[in-house]
């Protein structure tokens, strides 16, 4: 957890563009974004260039976003180093398609070629078990919805509950009464995750309006225990974040309720890019503003420092999206 002397691993950012859609072909719109792989450079309107750690034009493909950007943290889960993947950007960019949140289960193969991250991850980690007979593991499960700073475990069918994020002594964080279930395969491990979509605030119809303004975080919680020596036990963390849509309130020309709703989830996103920012600053002793908000509390413990973060930044390319995508590429670059 960033003690001093220890090494702080940067965050790495990386932007992904989804193609232009049907329906905006059909409205006449057009690409207004460049991308020069060998610079990892993106280049909005001609005129407005960033760099980042990664860069995915709208025809990389799952496989290829999953290799780069998320595969080295999977050999980080096994050395016991906790590691986040973070989905941001506007409504409709592709977060939940580069998550695989919304990913079904299906009866023969647990990924296919448009499989997003989490069942890429979900196979990997359980492909690495079987290939580490060295050690004895235990993989658990939880999932948790932020909506307007309120907790709620997707995974409880209980409707009154109360969860608290607490901080160990050891720096670590745990969220008092929260659902941790025991999986046992790959196949298991996302049927938690259907379980879990199929309770988030509101129902499966209003799924997109509910997901753009929640942000969802699944866990998956590896605990491996040395056959020679019991008494070497690790434990780490890997969080799959699903941000809430970045877009502004003005846009939406929210009022009311959803005005609230927008200024709440902006305060966690805002919270998100002012912690990765000080972490970027490097410096020990540094005040981190983890407790402003209730998504940078409960990643206090795997964000930056010594774990893995990666941060994923979708946007859209077509011009009339080109203030919101230049939005989003101003966040993350200063997450870098
Ligand atoms: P978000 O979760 O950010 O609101 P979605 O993941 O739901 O956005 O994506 C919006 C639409 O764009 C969906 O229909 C999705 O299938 C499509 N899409 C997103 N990214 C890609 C991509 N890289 N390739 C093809 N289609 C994509
Ligand atoms: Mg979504």
């Amino acid at each position: 957890m960033g003690h001093p002397g220890e090494k702080v691993i940067p965050v790495r950012v990386a932007v992904r563009s989804r193609p232009l859609l049907q329906w905006e072909l059909s409205e006449g719109a057009k690409e207004c974004v460049n991308f020069i792989n060998e610079a990892q450079q993106v280049i909005v309107n001609s005129n407005r260039a960033f760099t980042f750690d990664y860069v995915f034009n709208p025809h990389s493909e799952q496989e290829k976003v999953y290799q780069k950007a998320v595969l080295p943290l999977i050999d980080g889960i096994f050395k016991g180093y906790n590691g986040t993947v973070l989905a941001y950007g506007q409504t409709g960019s592709g977060k939940t398609y580069s998550m695989g949140s919304a990913h079904c289960v299906s009866q023969c193969e647990v990924t296919d070629l448009s499989s997003g991250i989490i069942p890429r991850v979900i196979k990997d980690i359980f492909d690495g078990i079987e290939k580490r007979t060295t050690h004895e593991f235990l993989v658990k499960v939880s999932y948790v919805e932020i909506y307007k700073e309120e907790l709620k475990d997707l995974l409880s069918n209980s409707r009154k509950q109360t969860l608290t994020i607490r901080e160990n002594i050891d720096g670590s964080i745990r969220i008092a009464g929260l659902t941790e279930a025991l999986v046992a395969s790959a196949v298991d491990t996302l049927d938690y995750m259907e379980r879990g979509n199929a309770h988030r605030s509101t129902g499966s119809t209003a799924m997109n309006a509910t997901s753009s303004r929640s942000h969802a975080i699944f866990t998956i919680i590896l605990e491996s225990r040395s056959i020679n020596d019991p008494d070497e036990l690790t434990c780490s963390k890997f969080h799959l974040v699903d941000l809430a849509g970045s877009e502004r309130a003005k846009r939406t020309r929210a009022e009311g309720e959803r005005l609230q709703e927008g200024i709440k989830i902006n305060a966690g996103l805002l919270a998100l890019g002012n912690v990765i920012s000080a972490l970027g600053e490097g410096q020990h002793g540094q005040h981190i503003p983890y407790r402003v908000s209730k998504l940078t509390r409960l990643l206090q413990d795997s964000l930056g420092g010594n774990s893995l973060t990666v941060m994923i930044a979708c946007i859209s390319p077509a011009d009339s999206n080109a203030e919101e995508t230049i939005n989003t590429l101003r966040y993350a670059d200063r997450a870098r």
